[in-house]
């Protein structure tokens, strides 16, 4: 058998899905974005700092780059050894200063883990590649300095001739660097989390406002399927100004329609008798739980009305059905029941004591043979047999029928025209 597949599942998916994705692309293009703008930034404040290295150098002592009996000189100035200048500069700018007379660190701020500067070393291939050979700056998130990593930037050091005699280097300890970009590189991922998270929340919150409503037209519609028109359509689904509102709109019409169908006659919009039978049989309950007779049967029957279809028509006869139905309906209100049991044949359900139902009754009679009927000029009148049976305790829905049922065949074989009752007879003057 084919699984069943949950609309839960098919619009979460359909809404997380995306959202997660699109949150995994924003955080990766956030975060490589950040990356590369802070990389340039670190590269930026390097080539500053290498160019001033050069500047200064050049204020102090002009002149060109050379060694003199082994010993850096800058114009008349011997150089070497001195480490003031690059010492200023490490504090001025909090990076490692290097001044490279060739491809050797001549003067240098970066130490080995014994405090010793790191003079006489060389700069590796790459550097001495692209900035000696070629002439051009070099920068790299990644330059092994002594055994430790850094961010660098060099620039040519050139003598007047434009010649490249060596090289000026700022540069900041990797580990340090990428503490400081961690830190942003985590809250901007922590932001991207936030919204993407937010985001799912309020796509599986709308979500599962639409999987609610779903499944309250669902329940309304299981419920109708089983003739149960109890139900109420939620007002949240019935508020809703989309198309499950409408559909709730739907069903609640479809429902209506129906209840209208299986429980009303069409043609005199009285109760059929399926639905006077539930609505009797609620009653009997009650009265025989109780032990009181708080409620009375009646049924009758118009009299010749086979006369009337013959001789003034099937359509004439139609209309005096609805008229009689509307004096019962005006007569009993909010109360009671009047219900179409048969043809011409109706079933009365009294909230109330015999008494007091035939009372009503004999006033409804009253105002039926006091109507007059109009068809193609002609007039007449008609009159009904009743059975009232207000004996109901203790006895089943059949019985109490069947009684009142007796008392109306001794109306119609007594003369018609009459209430019959387990005592007594009431008849009208005409
Ligand atoms: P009685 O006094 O013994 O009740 O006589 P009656 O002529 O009323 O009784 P009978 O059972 O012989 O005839 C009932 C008639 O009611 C027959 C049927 O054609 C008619 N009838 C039943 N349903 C309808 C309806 O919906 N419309 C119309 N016009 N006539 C109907
Ligand atoms: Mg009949
Ligand atoms: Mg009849």
């Amino acid at each position: 058998m084919k699984k069943q597949k949950s609309i839960k599942q098919t619009l979460i998916g359909l809404s997380v899905i995306p959202v997660v994705f699109i949150g995994i692309a924003l955080t990766v293009i956030s975060t490589t974005t950040l990356w590369n703008s802070m990389t340039k930034e670190v590269s930026n404040s390097l080539s500053i700092a290498a160019h001033s290295v050069y500047n200064t150098y050049s204020l102090v002592a002009p002149g060109d780059f050379r060694e003199e009996d082994g010993v850096l000189m800058k114009g008349d100035f011997a150089i070497e050894g001195d480490h003031t200048i690059v010492d200023a500069l490490k504090d001025s700018y909090g990076m490692e200063i290097t001044l490279f007379y060739g491809d050797e660190r001549k003067l240098t701020t970066i130490t080995d883990g014994e405090g010793k500067r790191l003079t006489g070393t060389k700069a590796d291939d790459q550097t001495v590649h692209w900035v000696l050979e070629n002439g051009r700056e070099y920068f790299s998130p990644k330059v092994d300095i002594g055994g430790e990593d850094y961010f660098g930037f060099y620039i040519p050091v050139l003598n007047k001739d434009k010649s490249v005699v060596g090289m000026a280097f700022a540069g900041k300890k990797r580990s340090d660097v990428m503490n400081s970009m961690q830190t942003s590189v985590f809250q901007s991922m922590l932001i991207c989390m936030l919204v993407v998270v937010t985001t799912l929340l309020a796509c599986i919150g709308a979500s599962q406002k639409i999987i609610r409503a779903i499944k309250s037209i669902m329940e309304y519609l299981g419920y109708l399927a089983q003739s149960d028109f109890s139900q109420k359509m939620p007002k949240s689904v019935l508020r809703r100004n989309d198309e499950i509102g409408e559909m709730g709109k739907h069903a609640e019409v479809v429902s209506k329609s129906l209840k209208d169908m299986i429980t009303t006659d069409p043609l005199t919009g009285l109760y059929n008798r399926r639905a006077c039978k539930k609505y009797l049989d609620k009653w009997i309950d009650t009265c025989n739980k109780n032990k009181k007779n708080r409620i009375t049967v009646a049924i009758g029957d118009i009299d010749y009305f086979k006369k009337i279809n013959d001789t003034y028509g099937h359509d004439c006869g139609d209309l005096v059905l609805v008229t009689v139905s509307d004096i019962f309906k005006r007569h009993m209100g909010e109360d009671g029941c009047v219900a179409r049991w048969g043809g011409e044949e109706f079933l009365l359900v009294f909230e109330e004591q015999k008494k007091d139902a035939e009372k009503r009754l004999r006033n409804m009679l009253e105002e039926i043979r006091a109507h007059e009927f109009e068809h193609d000029g002609a007039h007449f009148r008609i009159t009904f047999s009743f059975g009232l049976n207000g004996d109901v305790v203790g006895k089943t829905f059949d019985e109490i029928v069947n009684e009142a049922d007796e008392y109306l065949y001794k109306g119609k074989a007594g003369g018609r025209d009459r209430i019959v009752t387990a005592d007594h007879v009431v008849t009208f003057s005409s």
